[in-house]
């Protein structure tokens, strides 16, 4: 549970704010108490001076609900009360248009989550200033949502109930909560389990319930952080066609984390390529390929350069990060 640095993991601290996306006001506590899925425990996880302040959805989306993203000069070095300050990111600077589809890759350890906890506003932003449609970001808001990296369900609901969790706060008659809360729960394939508890599922089911949860919400900027990292293949490729088909929908500004070249690529119009720790954008490489829920895509000789392109700079970044060991 704890780190070299005796401290609760950027990981573990996800899971707390998962919990607590949608009850924004009790991120701006110093101590949160939350149970896990899986086993349930319960663990105090400090907040890192979460500013108080939040903005809304009303305050931070433009009249479509969209957002474009500006992250200028962003440094972010972790504290820990034992051991060596980490550099995490240094002097980052890089613009996403809104409705934009950008996937954040480079090595382990480069700072990728640690950006997306602070467009989702769930840090202090230390240096630098981050804008979602040209709002400053002080606080988590439901115009973000986020999906991490390793599930987060509160493991005494069941599927619908999780679901429905993140829709109570919107003015919405119940029949329409349960209309919208039964359509994601059968877009990401969970029909039949509207019943079952986190604990009856697999990774990848809770994984989709996540999902499901966030997008429900439909907020205009999506936050993911290796959302499909732990599913298996079929499920990964089935989701990522799920993926394209919703963003074509309803477009909006996504910022996804991935380890998977190829699934950059495929889904993004930009991918950016992120320097081993401390993390600096080393390149921007325009991804955007004639989209659609079409497999042939990653056939053309187009795609196979692009992947093969990007994969380069990945490798190149990845050296630099072992040598960091
Ligand atoms: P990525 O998501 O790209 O793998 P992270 O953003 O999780 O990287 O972490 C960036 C760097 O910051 C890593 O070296 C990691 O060990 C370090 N780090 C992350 N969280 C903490 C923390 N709470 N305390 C100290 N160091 C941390
Ligand atoms: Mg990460």
């Amino acid at each position: 549970m704890r780190d070299a640095y005796g401290h609760l993991r950027t990981a573990k601290l996800g899971y707390a704010i998962n919990l607590v996306t949608e009850a924004v006001g009790a991120v701006g506590r110093p101590a949160l108490h939350l149970a896990m899925s899986h086993r349930v425990f319960v663990a105090a996880v400090k907040v890192e001076h979460v500013s108080p302040t939040k903005s809304s959805p009303s305050d931070s989306s433009t009249s479509d609900g969209t957002a474009g993203i500006v992250i200028d000069d962003v440094t972010h070095e972790y504290q820990p009360a034992r051991g060596r300050p980490v550099l995490a990111l240094d002097h980052l600077n890089f613009t996403i248009r809104p409705r934009e589809f950008i996937a954040l890759l480079g090595p382990s350890g480069c700072g990728k989550s640690t950006l997306l906890y602070l467009i989702g506003g769930f840090m202090r932003i230390q240096n630098g200033r981050i804008t979602v449609s040209g709002q400053l970001v002080t606080g988590p808001g439901s115009d973000r949502g986020i999906v991490f990296q390793h599930f987060a369900l509160y493991p005494w609901k069941t599927v619908r109930e999780n679901v429905l969790y993140g829709l109570t706060k919107q003015r919405l008659p119940k029949s329409e909560r349960l209309e919208i809360a039964e359509r994601f729960i059968q877009l990401v394939g969970l029909r039949g389990f509207e019943g079952s508890y986190p604990s009856q599922l697999s990774g990848g089911m809770k994984q989709r319930v996540a999902i499901a949860r966030t997008l429900a919400i439909d907020p205009g900027t999506l936050l993911m952080d290796e959302p499909f990292g732990a599913l298996d293949s079929q499920t990964r490729a089935l989701m990522q066609e799920e993926l394209i088909a919703i963003w074509n929908q309803s477009p909006k500004t996504v910022v996804f984390v991935t380890h998977d070249v190829r699934e950059a690529v495929l889904l993004a119009d930009r991918v950016a390529v992120m320097s081993a720790r401390p993390g600096r954008l080393k390149e921007m490489v325009d991804t955007r390929m004639p989209r659609g829920l079409n497999a042939d895509v990653a056939e053309t000789p187009e795609f196979i350069e692009k992947v093969k392109y990007i994969w380069n700079l990945v490798r190149d970044e990845a050296v630099a990060a072992e040598r960091q060991r």
